[in-house]
């Protein structure tokens, strides 16, 4: 067995010529590479595997499927997993938003659900229609389309020519702000943003307004004032515009309800992105989830012009089927509220300690803590200091994977990421958090 130093030159390619090591099995909320070595999965990879590794009962179930078949394409076979999977999925969801249409991840999801709008405005005469208005900072995925609604320069400069821009709002970034408002007074401030946007693009033009409920990756956790989404929600009305919530990360229990949107039950969307932890990693998989007001005229008018060959295909849903009776069985989204709460408090301790952590945020297990120089100022570390690859490397020397992002509020700053398993128990939070000071102490030498 080769270690990793003496790992050939791989044909292999990802973002950089950096080598990690060769994962080898996986269990629980570790991950162990080929020298056995354990790494506790502190970002459940990329807040994905919700319900931990190996779970025996979701293996159990794909293992059942893969006896049975793997696959059926589907504009020749419907499939039960895939039936019982959107009766499960739309279970979840508010009054309406029941027509499941499913992808193989994040962006596929997003891509379909600017796909379904669109045609929506086709099939009701509305062809004026076209442009999603986003956010920056905001992170909505790699295909074209997904990209053309990312704010986040890193991802999308290199494109830019080719991506026709769609129009752009600020996030509520209000941890930043110094003005004597109250935070609900800023989070309609930042609402209201979207009207202004709305009039200048010519309201007749606007499509959706698409929006992460709480911030993933691009903004580390960022939750808005609770006064933010409802008034969202009251603008598009306003205008008939069409409202999605890409709840790729923030879906299936992950921030202590089941999906992110509903810590704001009176702003419902009418169109919703699922990934990530829907399927937790056993297989590739998405959804797109409507409100049937808007398939129905879509299929009505000479159907959806969509499709990808996965789609629904029989072995990623009943993988997403057995991931969701996990969910329920270990009672998965209050767990994430409860140990997301010890978690958080132990995170902001940290702040006691070092000096850099400007801010913890998050909800349920959707946690982040942002480094800077100056906490009054929340003015960023240096770049050159490079503190976001920095600790991610100390944590990763003490066998702990954190997720680390440069980029917020239009302003470069370093924020990670810390979202383990739903099912973390108490003694592991406390190995988090060990790991996690050292790599703080390494790094603050
Ligand atoms: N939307 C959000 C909010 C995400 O966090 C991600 C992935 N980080 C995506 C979309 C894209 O998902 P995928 O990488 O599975 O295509």
């Amino acid at each position: 067995m080769k270690t990793h130093s003496e790992r050939p030159e791989s044909n292999l390619f990802y973002q950089s010529r950096q080598r990690r090591p060769m994962l080898d099995r996986a269990e629980g909320i570790y991950l162990y590479d080929r020298d056995g070595n354990a790494y506790l999965d502190g970002s459940s990879g990329a807040m994905v595997s919700n319900i931990g590794h190996s779970n025996p009962n979701v293996l159990a179930a794909m293992k059942r499927q893969m006896d049975k078949a793997t696959f059926g394409y589907r504009l020749h076979f419907e499939n039960e997993p895939a039936e019982l999977l959107a009766t499960k999925t739309a279970s979840y969801m508010p009054d309406g938003m029941d027509r499941v249409f499913f992808v193989s991840g994040g962006s596929e999801a997003v891509e379909s659900c600017i796909k379904l709008a669109r045609q929506y405005a086709l099939a009701t005469g509305q062809e004026k229609r076209w442009k999603v208005i986003s956010r920056t900072p905001s992170y909505h995925g790699a295909t074209m389309g997904a990209l053309a609604l990312t704010g986040m320069n890193s991802m999308t400069d290199p494109f830019e020519p080719m991506l026709r821009m769609m129009p752009k709002i600020p996030a509520p970034t209000c941890y930043l702000d110094r003005d004597n408002l109250t935070l609900e007074q800023r989070g309609t401030r930042y609402a209201d943003i979207l009207e202004d946007r709305i009039e200048q693009e010519g309201p007749e033009s606007v499509l959706a307004f698409i929006v992460e409920p709480i911030g993933g990756a691009s903004t580390g956790a960022l939750v808005p004032p609770d006064t933010y989404l409802p008034r969202i929600r009251e603008i598009c009305d306003k205008y008939g515009i069409l409202l999605i919530y890409d709840e790729v990360m923030t879906g299936a229990g992950r921030t202590g309800k089941f999906l992110g949107g509903d810590h704001w039950p009176t702003a419902r969307p009418d169109i919703m992105a699922l990934s990530k932890g829907f399927a937790a990693g056993y297989a590739p998989l998405g959804a797109m989830v409507a409100h049937r007001r808007l398939v129905e005229p879509v299929l009505d008018s000479g159907g959806f012009v969509h499709g990808y060959t996965y789609a629904g295909n029989p072995l990623a849903c009943a993988a997403g089927l057995a991931v969701l009776a996990e969910v329920e069985r270990q009672d998965l989204v209050s767990r994430a509220e409860v140990m997301g709460a010890k978690l958080k408090a132990e995170l902001t301790g940290l702040m006691d300690r070092y000096p850099f952590i400007g801010d913890v945020r998050g909800r349920g297990m959707l946690l982040a803590f942002e480094l800077v120089a100056d906490r009054e100022t929340m003015e960023p570390l240096p770049k050159e200091m490079n503190a976001f690859t920095e600790l991610v490397e100390e944590a990763y020397r003490r066998k702990l994977i954190i997720y680390a992002r440069r980029t917020r509020g239009g302003v470069i700053g370093d924020h990670f990421l810390v979202c383990p398993p739903l099912i973390i128990d108490q003694d592991q939070v406390g190995e988090l958090m060990e790991k996690l000071t050292g790599a703080l102490d390494a790094f603050a030498d």
